[in-house]
C-alpha cells in the first residue's frame, strides 16, 4: 500500500450465479438503440446504420436486490432492461466469427437513465454522461458463465414495474447481435477481460418513482429486482403525457 496516497477503493465487481467469487469489472460499454421498436419510440429511424456506444463507470454497478435512491437532478427517471455480455478474453479488431470466444458469460441488467438529461444532451449535441453514467445506474443480476448457459441468441427479455409488464421482447430482435457488437466495438476500443457490454433495450421504456419495485429477466439468464426509494430529490412523479 506504499504506492498510493490513500488506500484505493475496492475494485468494482459483479456477482456470479451460485459462486462466492465475483467478476471484477473494468468498463461498461452500452449500445444505443439496438431494437427497432425502441428506436422508433425515441423518435429515431431504426435503419441499420452503424451502432453507437456510450459508457458508464464500473462502479455504477449494483447487485440485484438493492434499494436505489431516486437520483438527483431529474424528473424523468427511466428503466431499460438489457442483455449483459461479460468479456473474459482480451482482444481488438476481433472478427465477428471469433467474437463469442471472448465472452465469459451473460446476465441481465437495467440501464437506468435520467431521460430528461439524456434528451437535453442529445438535442444540444452534448455528452450523454449526465443522463446515463450517474451513481448506481447499472443494477445487474448475477452473471452466468458460457459453460452453463451457452450463447443465447433468442429468448424472452422482459421488465415489470410493480408486477405490471412494461417491456417484453425477444433477444432475436436485436438489430446488432452479440458477435457483431463485439466485433464493431473492438475496432474502436481494446476489449479486456472484466469489460461488460449492455446491449440495448427493447420498446416500452418509461418512468419510475420512489416506491416502485422493478423486476425483469431473460429466459435462461435469471431475474433482477430493485426497489426505488426516496432520494435527495424525493422522486415525485412529474411525468408528462406519456
Ligand atoms: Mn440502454
Amino acid at each position: 500500500m506504499n504506492n498510493f496516497v490513500f488506500e484505493p477503493a475496492a475494485p468494482a465487481s459483479l456477482a456470479i450465479d451460485n459462486e462466492v467469487v465475483r467478476f471484477p469489472l473494468r468498463r461498461i460499454f452500452c449500445v444505443g438503440r439496438n431494437y427497432a421498436a425502441h428506436a422508433r419510440e425515441m423518435g429515431k429511424d431504426p435503419d441499420r446504420e452503424a451502432p453507437f456506444f456510450f459508457t458508464k463507470p464500473a462502479d455504477a454497478v449494483v447487485d440485484t436486490g438493492s434499494a436505489i435512491p431516486y437520483p438527483p437532478e431529474t424528473r424523468d427517471f427511466h428503466y431499460e432492461i438489457e442483455l449483459v455480455v461479460a468479456i473474459g478474453r482480451d482482444g481488438s479488431d476481433i472478427p465477428a466469427a471469433a467474437a463469442l470466444d471472448h465472452v465469459w458469460g451473460y446476465g441481465v441488467g437495467i440501464d437506468l437513465t435520467r431521460r430528461d438529461l439524456q434528451l437535453e444532451a442529445r438535442d444540444k449535441g452534448r455528452p450523454w454522461d449526465w443522463g446515463k453514467a450517474f451513481d448506481l445506474s447499472a443494477p445487474c443480476a448475477p452473471l452466468r458463465p458460457v459453460a452453463t448457459v451457452g450463447h443465447p441468441d433468442s429468448g424472452r427479455i422482459w421488465l415489470a414495474v410493480n408486477g405490471k409488464v412494461r417491456q417484453s421482447a425477444d433477444l432475436s430482435e436485436l438489430i446488432w447481435n452479440v458477435p457483431e457488437i463485439i466485433s464493431i466495438l473492438s475496432r474502436s476500443m481494446s476489449l479486456k477481460r472484466g469489460d461488460i457490454i449492455m446491449t440495448g433495450t427493447p420498446a416500452g421504456v418509461g418512468a419510475i418513482v420512489a416506491g416502485d419495485k422493478v423486476t425483469g429477466g431473460i429466459d435462461g439468464l435469471g431475474e433482477i429486482a430493485i426497489d426505488i426509494v426516496a432520494g435527495p430529490s424525493a422522486g415525485r412523479r412529474a411525468r408528462s403525457a406519456a
